[in-house]
């Protein structure tokens, strides 16, 4: 079976969980090899637990990747696709991971497929296209197929094995580090999960009034990140960081409750592949009841404060 390389995703030494969903998805497609741009302590032991059969852990002589956003690792993996000749690359779908895809592409005189949200076993993928609106089914014809896969796509799956580590050396030419990362400053961090990635996502809209008080509390009840439709941003209300919808971020936890957001069709492109999806609206001939699992008719203000009651009884 030929290999399928995985781009690890790791942030504050941790892999984050759309990597470990990336290698349940690879296991369909042949034998998962994760590669590793970075520091990630008991990688080969994390990794294999959740299904990668080896581990290339990348190093250069002269390169300090940390100097460097993406040309160098899209080099890396250019490298690593020459020498292993794998069945497909995949790559969590983040801002600058989809760069790297792009540019490894081009490199590789491969297709390219961005956010994904399913993966065949023959490398037929799943995208939710316009707004939503269209479910495309796609597979690259050309070179190696190089797919990104938003977030939340498949559920990881612990296999409980150990990976190899196999180091890989590699020269970065100097083409590739013409951009170099001169300071960065850490941005000031909420204890919530980041909002592209969380499982469980609460957003508030035009109805929260301005007050997002009841949208934090349920959504800290639930260890869930908060998100805001683009009424709620316009009016200052929250930061645009948490806008979802075809102008802001896209969604597609587990579980997405939105309160006091009508539906437009705009918001709905940014959260419309959630799993369960939730409304809290006073209103009940608002469009979001339209893909509800669970709608509740009611005032977000009683509403919310009660469900955030129920659920922290329930965790005690
Ligand atoms: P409204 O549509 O005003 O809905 C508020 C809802 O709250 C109503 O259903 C009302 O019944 C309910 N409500 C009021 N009070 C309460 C209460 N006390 N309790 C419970 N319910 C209550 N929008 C986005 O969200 N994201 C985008 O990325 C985005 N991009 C856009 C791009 C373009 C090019 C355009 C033209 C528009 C875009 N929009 C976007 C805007 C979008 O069309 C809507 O205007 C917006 O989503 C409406 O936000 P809302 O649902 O919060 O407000």
């Amino acid at each position: 079976m030929s290999e399928v390389l995985v781009l690890v995703d790791h942030v504050d030494g941790k892999v984050t969980k759309p990597t470990l969903e990336l290698l349940a998805l690879a296991r369909r497609l042949g034998e998962p090899s994760a590669v590793l741009i970075g520091e990630v302590a008991d990688a080969a032991e994390t990794l294999g637990k959740y299904g990668a059969e080896k581990v290339y852990t990348v190093s250069s002589a002269e390169t300090d990747f940390t100097d460097y956003l993406v040309a160098p690792k899209a080099e890396v993996l250019a490298q690593l696709v020459e020498k292993t000749r794998p069945a497909a690359v995949l790559v969590p779908s983040t801002g600058e991971t989809k760069e790297i895809a792009a540019r490894l592409a081009v490199k590789t005189e491969s297709g390219l497929i961005t956010d994904a949200v399913d993966v065949d076993g023959d490398g037929t993928t799943t995208q939710s296209a316009f707004a939503g609106n269209y479910t495309v089914t796609a597979k690259v014809t050309k070179g190696t197929p190089i797919i990104t896969v938003k977030p939340n796509s498949s559920a990881p799956e612990e296999i409980g094995a150990t990976g190899t580590a196999e180091a890989f050396e590699v020269t970065v030419p100097d083409t590739a580090k013409t951009a170099r990362i001169t300071s960065s400053e850490p941005r000031t961090r909420s204890a919530r999960p980041d909002l592209e990635g969380a499982a469980i996502v609460v957003a508030g809209g035009r109805g929260t009034g301005g007050n997002f008080e009841p949208v934090e509390n349920l959504a800290d009840s639930l260890g869930a990140a908060v998100g805001a439709s683009r009424a709620a941003v316009d009016a200052g209300w929250y930061p645009h960081a948490f806008q979802i919808g075809q102008t802001g971020k896209t969604v597609s936890p587990q579980l997405y409750v939105a309160a006091g957001i009508s539906g437009a069709i705009q918001h709905r492109a940014g959260m419309q592949t959630s799993k369960t999806i939730v409304a809290v609206d006073k209103d009940d001939e608002a469009p979001i009841f339209e893909l509800v699992d669970f709608g509740v008719v009611g005032d977000l203000h009683s509403v919310l404060p009660a469900a955030t009651e129920e659920v922290r009884k329930r965790k005690g």
